[in-house]
């Protein structure tokens, strides 16, 4: 294991055991298996980690059921539960080096995007949900049928909830999903990607330490076909948040149904598109395409990756991003100077590399780009790659690659845009750059998508609503929208005449 004794990560990687994280302890898998989690920028082997089994998230389900039924969480006061949660955050931000030096190591992304965006997107996630435990009200309801009645309702937990989330934001999907469940008075059982499984380890000392009561959260690293596949098939988890692929999602509906019908949220893939209209800040619009198809090296369910540009500028524009890509910076995410790092495996390498060759072979014109970059190693790079004068019935331009290719497609004007723009079978995010203040809202409008963003890309923040139309999910995640999801309304009517 090659990591240098410097980082404040080390103590963690080297002493801490990588187990299952059940009723407060660690423990290793009921038949002791173990996986290797690596390095992408090396290909080396970062940590060997427990490999959770069906028995094994047998035993957190009930730890959390016990927590549930004991009451431990679900009944402390909500402004004790808004104080234990306030602490996790202010936890994660003494710990911001750390945990931006795990997932940079794990994941492979930068460094200075773990310290700028996901560390402290963390702890505002944690802190925005400890606000809303002491707010959730219920409405009384004004009856109007024959005699007197008090109708009121309540929002109660849900109860146990199962959590299953991707590799792209290790540490900030556990908190998108841990800190309203919690805030909501669940227990939970999380399950991080066999990719990534290290922060969310280090998440659950960091609940401990903040008195979150033993068994409430249970972490369990292991393989999606194996321990996310049991957790979402559970009799006894009431509750399944998903965020992953379109494909794994559609099984997890799957399951539900085939179960206890368990309630199901799923954020699921895109094919974003980031639109570009002649009217619209040429400059801007070229730095929000970058970023909004190269953060996190394009493996953002959320990426631009379909740029459409108005004809009177899609020279321009296209010549300006690919001249903004030649001066990106590849290296290790632990790089400070590192723009882009390598992407999560080689699988996900090969599988980008895949719909490379797949873009040329359907007559895309490969504009930079295009191949793995050896000259960094063994780790899985890929250059930014731009396909111009892509065609909409391209597999290029309708399905999730996830990774930093771009295509970008002309248009001649609205109507056309619309219509290309929406089809789609996702539905996840769209951005538009233009300074007519009557188009931007009227395109916003029509485009069907659960985020627009208009002269602007890849904003987040806890108070804004974040899931999509079409086959990109089902529910939103974050801001208010979030206690819908982990919560049951209950309404009671007492004769009160
Ligand atoms: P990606 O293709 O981006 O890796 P996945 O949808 O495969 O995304 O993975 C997202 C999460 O879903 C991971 O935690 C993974 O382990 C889990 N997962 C994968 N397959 C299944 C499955 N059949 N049932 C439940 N969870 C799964």
């Amino acid at each position: 294991m090659a990591v240098a004794e410097d980082l404040e990560v080390a103590p963690f990687l080297k002493g801490q055991p990588k187990k299952l994280f059940i009723g407060g302890r660690w423990a290793d898998a009921a038949d002791g298996k173990t996986f290797e989690t690596r390095d992408p920028s090396t290909g080396e082997v970062l940590a060997h980690v427990a490999e959770a089994g069906a028995e094994d998230v047998d035993r957190a389900v009930s730890a959390a059921r016990k927590s549930y039924e004991h009451g431990s969480w679900r009944e402390l006061p909500p402004a004790e539960r808004a104080k234990i949660l306030w602490k996790v955050g202010d936890l994660i931000e003494e710990r911001a080096n750390e945990f931006a030096q795990l997932d940079s190591l794990d994941n492979g992304k930068p460094i200075n995007e773990m310290l700028l965006f996901d560390v402290p997107l963390t702890a505002a996630t944690f802190r925005y949900y400890a606000g809303w435990a002491t707010k959730l009200d219920g409405a009384t309801q004004q009856t109007s049928f024959p005699g007197s009645y008090l109708s009121y309702t309540r929002r109660e937990p849900v109860g146990v909830v199962g959590q299953i989330i991707p590799w792209n934001f290790p540490l900030m999907m556990a908190a998108w999903k841990v800190a309203p469940a919690l805030a909501c008075g669940n227990s939970v059982v999380l399950k991080p990607s066999e990719l990534t499984p290290l922060s969310a380890l280090r998440l659950a000392e960091v609940l401990q330490e903040a008195d979150v009561p033993d068994g409430v959260v249970n972490v369990l690293p292991g393989f999606g076909e194996v321990a996310g596949a049991r957790l979402a098939a559970h009799p006894e988890v009431d509750k399944i948040a998903f965020t992953g692929s379109t494909e794994v999602g559609k099984l997890i509906a799957k399951a539900s149904a085939d179960s206890n019908l368990k309630r199901v949220s799923l954020e699921l893939g895109g094919k974003s598109p980031n639109i570009v209209f002649a009217d619209a800040d040429l400059e801007r619009a070229v730095s929000g395409a970058f970023l909004g198809i190269f953060f996190n090296q394009g493996q953002v369910c959320s990426a631009g990756s379909r740029m459409f540009v108005q004809q009177k500028v899609y020279d321009e524009t296209v010549d300006e991003l690919t001249n903004a890509v030649k001066d990106m910076q590849l290296g290790p995410g632990l790089d400070p100077m590192t723009q882009m790092g390598p992407l999560v495996s080689q699988g996900q390498m090969e599988r980008v590399l895949g719909y490379i060759t797949t873009g040329t072979s359907e007559g895309a014109r490969l504009v930079t780009g295009g191949k793995r970059a050896t000259e960094l190693g063994e780790g899985y790079f890929v250059r930014p790659t731009i396909f111009a004068d892509v065609d909409g019935k391209m597999r290029i331009a309708r399905e999730e690659i996830f990774g930093p290719v771009l295509a970008a497609i002309p248009f001649a004007d609205e109507d056309d845009l619309i219509a290309k723009a929406n089809d789609s079978i996702y539905g996840l995010v769209a951005g538009l750059w233009t300074n007519d203040v009557r188009r931007a809202h009227r395109v916003a409008h029509a485009l069907q998508a659960g985020t627009v963003y208009v002269n602007c890309y890849n904003v987040v923040d806890p108070s804004t609503p974040w899931g999509g139309f079409k086959q990109s999910g089902w529910g939103r995640e974050l801001g208010p929208y979030a206690l819908d999801l982990y919560t049951e309304v209950k309404n009671v009517i007492v004769d009160i005449g």
